[in-house]
């Protein structure tokens, strides 16, 4: 931070304000403290029959890669409307969205990722401006090679073995980077507690 948000000075500071134990930005001036703190993804797995609808990204990170619709959750709204409003946003379906799926935290990245399953009511959907492409998947043709992130394919693993097993659990994992390898620690799921690559 250049400048304080609050009274515009441009003395900002990085210290650990008195009665707290880390580092944050500081307005010397007004003594603002500028707390920085995860933000929650909301996504879902919007189900059509035994299809899956996945979107191809229109946006950096991730460009032409394929996605769960998911994003950034706003102020004023529930995890479950932010999900709902990501997919008509990305996916310009209204789906129905149900129990709450799979949550990883990603510390490196400070994200929450909270991924609920969805149906859609309707056979209505179609690219959003943040899609390239929108289409309903069968499990054997999912791009596994070309999902944009860990936590889509975390979701959809998880969101197969438990169809596979017929019945649907909360999953808990910890994703993170060690030596340039992403890795995920499961923390609760029917399985029981394991580590996976
Ligand atoms: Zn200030």
């Amino acid at each position: 931070m250049k400048f304080c948000s609050r009274c515009g000075s441009e003395h900002m500071v990085w210290r650990v304000p008195e009665g707290d134990n880390r580092p944050r930005h500081v307005c010397d001036s007004c003594s603002e403290i500028f707390y920085q703190n995860p933000n929650i993804v909301a996504g879902c797995v919007p189900v059509w029959g035994e299809q899956i609808l996945l979107c191809k990204r229109a946006i950096e990170p991730r460009y032409g890669l394929w996605t769960l619709p998911a994003g950034f959750m706003e102020n004023g709204e529930t995890t479950a409307e932010a999900a709902a409003r990501e997919t008509w946003e990305e996916a310009s379906t209204r789906v129905e969205v149900g129990e709450l799926f799979a949550v990883f935290n990603l510390p490196q990245i400070n994200q929450v990722y909270m991924m609920f399953l969805a149906v859609m009511p309707a056979l209505e959907f179609g690219p959003g401006t943040e899609s390239l492409d929108c289409r309903l998947y069968d499990e054997p043709d999912i791009p596994w090679d070309q999902l944009a992130f860990p936590t889509i394919t975390h979701t959809l693993r998880y969101f197969f073995d438990d169809r596979r097993r017929g019945s649907y659990s909360l999953h808990f994992a910890d994703i993170v980077r060690e030596g340039g390898e992403t890795i995920l620690l499961a923390r609760r799921d029917a399985a029981g507690p394991d580590a996976e690559p």
